[in-house]
């Protein structure tokens, strides 16, 4: 029943017009333990994870802010204090949207771009979202990343070139071996988001997620922005998937062929889902912006 609810408003909103909310009072909050002291939280929106124990509880991501109460309550029955830190993954509203509430007493972190992006609102996916008022922006921002030396571990955040929008951050507990990417990768959807408008890029997604995919191992657990959690043999099928993508779209150009023929003959439609947020079409469409921003590789102008 949950799965069935992720999946109809992941990885935003799955309508095409994305303008139905879901109904949070149906929304339910599940947990799964992962180590000790680590947890994701499964609900509608993107997956938080949660670091709690003796130095206090840090949440990554937050969902929408009708569902705070739901998740405070959900990381109470984890034995958790309450949010110390809260990191957002990027600035999407299905990923920080409850910053209005936690960000009256838990210090928000994020990629400066990310504070950037809610500060001044904007366009995703057909949605258009107001500046968020000044308690739910990040306070502390880095370019690089930040660590967290608390409940026995060491979690990385760490931003890495981003891809899915220009603000990106992985986190990575050393000790347990868990990963969460954010929206770098959905293990419920056949292809990823590239949000060009939020300054993702298809190309940097590739390289990004060579970055996550060498903090991995066999052992690693990974917690998809979306869906359940997977290991690395999903991630690194998700990052081919990508760059074979990439590949067939430089491929494409490179022979002359138009964004039309391209879409005409998409390759990628046989991995294509009923329903998904991002089909074959959208995905070719969005590397092909990608690749329209990327300086050219022979450094010649044209
Ligand atoms: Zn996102």
């Amino acid at each position: 029943m949950i799965r069935k609810t992720i999946l109809l408003v992941a990885p935003l909103f799955a309508t095409p017009a994305l303008a139905q909310a879901p109904d949070f009072s149906k929304v339910e909050i599940r947990a799964e333990t992962l180590a000790t002291g680590v947890a994701v939280l499964f609900g509608a929106g993107g997956n938080i994870g949660v670091s709690h124990g003796p130095d206090g509880t840090v949440l990554i991501d937050d969902q929408f802010a009708p569902l705070t109460g739901k998740i405070e309550a959900a990381v109470a029955a984890l034995g958790a204090t309450p949010v110390r830190f809260l990191v957002n993954t990027h600035w999407h509203f299905d990923h920080s949207g409850g910053n209005e509430n936690f960000g009256k007493t838990a210090t928000i972190l994020a990629h400066r771009t990310v504070r950037v992006r809610l500060a001044a609102g904007g366009t995703v996916a057909g949605n258009t979202l107001p500046p968020a008022p000044p308690h739910a922006l990040p306070e502390i921002t880095f370019d690089d990343g930040v660590q967290f030396h608390l409940n026995g571990d060491t979690i990385e955040a760490v931003f890495s070139g981003g891809g899915h929008t220009d603000g990106d951050t992985v986190l990575y507990w050393r000790k347990a071996n868990v990963l969460h990417t954010g929206d770098l990768m959905m293990s419920n959807a056949p292809f990823p988001f590239i949000d060009v408008g939020s300054g993702g890029n298809a190309v940097t997604l590739v390289a990004t997620l060579d970055k996550a995919l060498a903090m991995t191992n066999d052992q690693t657990k990974v917690i998809p922005g979306h869906g359940p959690v997977v290991t690395r043999t999903e991630l690194k099928a998700w990052r081919d998937r990508i760059a074979d993508g990439v590949e067939a779209v430089r491929k494409a150009r490179a022979a002359k062929q138009t964004l039309e023929g391209l879409l005409a003959a998409n390759p990628l439609k046989v991995h294509d889902r009923p329903g998904a947020f991002i089909n074959a079409d959208a995905f070719v469409r969005a590397v092909w912006r990608s690749l329209d921003a990327m300086p050219a590789a022979d450094g010649h102008k044209h």
